[in-house]
């Protein structure tokens, strides 16, 4: 029988020394990316949230967009026997996000009110380099403010969880879809555009281009991609009201103040409905113009859409394993890890239990191994050393009678006795 294998597009994630490891697949790896997030996010008062990895299909559908490829072609969804088809494993956070405020009354914890949440996203896409079926997003949403400098804050941190995982070769990629009259206009002016040669677009894009024309310029079809370049049509900003117009130079000025870099995008587009003025990407300069490493905007109309009362709110999303891409690039190289403060090992079979009983106790102070069979000193010694341990317990007949271990500090290679009692005070005391 042939031997059983992971769904295409996953990835498992295994400790350090495993055969053939990479940051995408090392679970220190990505533990690394998320910690980091959690630490510059939570500095800036934002509260972890979690919710469901499956949705209803409904929210989906209404939460990402009834023309996207994730609601046409990517969906997974999960039934069970009376219920078909109602589920949905979530494809990004932002609806269920969104949802769970709506849905638990957090309005009440003051406005703006910033949340993030880390964890498996899922969609049916072509497996690639940097595109997998489940993968994992860091988001970060600030809801209940429509003021520009939230928008600009949003971007600082995005920005700054970068710097702090030491990637450096990132680019802020600034655009703005304006308010929805600005993009009717747009629409209006796209349609009239491709109008012209719908024959030359991709199925999908003669459907965008009834639904939701701006969606054609973010189209993945090389056709869609030949008939832009030779249009060059114009560009969503050039198609900003009066408002939108000043919420973005509100939120450039504050980048600007800040010292954080940016470039004007006039190509970026999110073809939602609910999303409004600001939207950005952060690129890697490595890892390929087609894949950003994440993205976020401005959704003002989303809570409305899911049935809750008007709520501006803005956020981002990034991709852990694209970020492990772009460390991977820059050759950042992860912290190595700590070993056990303690290896303890029985120098005879009777003595096992009370060897294993000395590591559990000194688990209250730090982390704290034991060898599951007898060993000799010197075994022990090359067992605890392979470990990267700090101190090494030898417990023969002796100690045992005595109440004591035989502790050596692998640093310095200094031997003593040491009565068990006292060992979490003197470990203890070594961090
Ligand atoms: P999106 O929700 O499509 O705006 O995606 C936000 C970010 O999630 C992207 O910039 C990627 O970093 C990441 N991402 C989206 N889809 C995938 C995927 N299939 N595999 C890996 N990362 C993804």
């Amino acid at each position: 029988m042939a031997s059983l294998q992971r769904p295409k597009g996953t990835l498992d994630h295994l400790p350090d020394g495993s055969p053939k490891i990479e940051p995408l697949t090392s679970a220190r790896w990505h533990a690394f990316v998320v910690d980091a997030a959690k630490d510059v996010l939570e500095r800036a008062g934002a509260a972890f949230v979690e919710t469901p990895i499956f949705e209803a299909v409904d929210l989906v559908k209404r939460g990402v967009g009834g023309s996207t490829d994730i609601v046409r072609k990517e969906m997974f969804t999960v039934s069970y026997f009376e219920e078909r088809d109602k589920f949905v494993l979530r494809p990004e956070g932002t609806a269920s996000i969104v949802r769970a405020y709506l849905e638990n009354g957090l309005k009440q914890l003051g406005s703006p009110l910033r949340l993030w949440t880390a964890g498996a996203m899922f969609r049916a896409e072509n497996v690639q380099k940097g595109r997998y079926r489940q993968f994992h997003q860091v988001d970060y949403e600030v809801i209940g403010s429509a003021d520009p400098i939230v928008d600009a804050e949003a971007i600082q941190l995005m920005v700054a969880v970068y710097a702090r995982l030491g990637v450096k070769e990132t680019t802020v990629k600034l655009g703005s879809v304006g308010d929805p009259q600005d993009r009717e206009q747009y629409n209006a002016y796209l349609r009239e555009l491709f109008g012209r040669h719908a024959e030359r677009l991709s199925e999908d894009s003669k459907d965008r281009l009834v639904r939701n024309p701006m969606r054609i310029l973010d189209s993945k079809s090389k056709d869609d991609q030949v008939l832009i370049d030779e249009l060059q049509p114009k560009a969503m900003l050039d198609f900003l009201g009066d408002d939108a117009r000043a919420h973005f130079s509100a939120v450039r000025s504050y980048l600007d103040a800040w010292g954080v870099k940016y470039e004007v995008d006039p190509s970026i587009v999110r073809g939602l409905d609910y999303y409004r003025r600001t939207a950005w990407e952060i690129h890697h300069d490595r890892i390929g113009a087609k894949s950003a490493l994440g993205g976020g905007g401005r959704y003002d109309g989303l809570a409305e859409e899911l049935g809750g009362a008007h709520t501006p709110a803005v956020g981002w999303a990034f991709g852990v394993e694209r970020a492990l891409l772009a460390l991977e690039q820059e050759g950042v190289a992860l912290p190595s890890a700590d070993g056990p403060l303690l290896f303890v090992a029985a120098l005879d079979e009777e003595l096992l239990a009370a060897a294993a009983k000395v590591a559990m106790s000194v688990r209250a102070v730090g982390r704290a191994e034991f060898a599951v069979k007898a060993r000799k000193p010197g075994a022990a010694a090359q067992d605890a050393a392979k470990k990267g341990a700090r101190f090494l317990a030898l417990l023969g007949s002796d100690e045992a009678a005595r109440g004591s271990v035989s502790l050596k500090n692998l640093e310095s290679g200094e031997v003593r006795d040491v009565p068990q009692a006292n060992l979490n005070d003197i470990l203890g005391g070594t961090r």
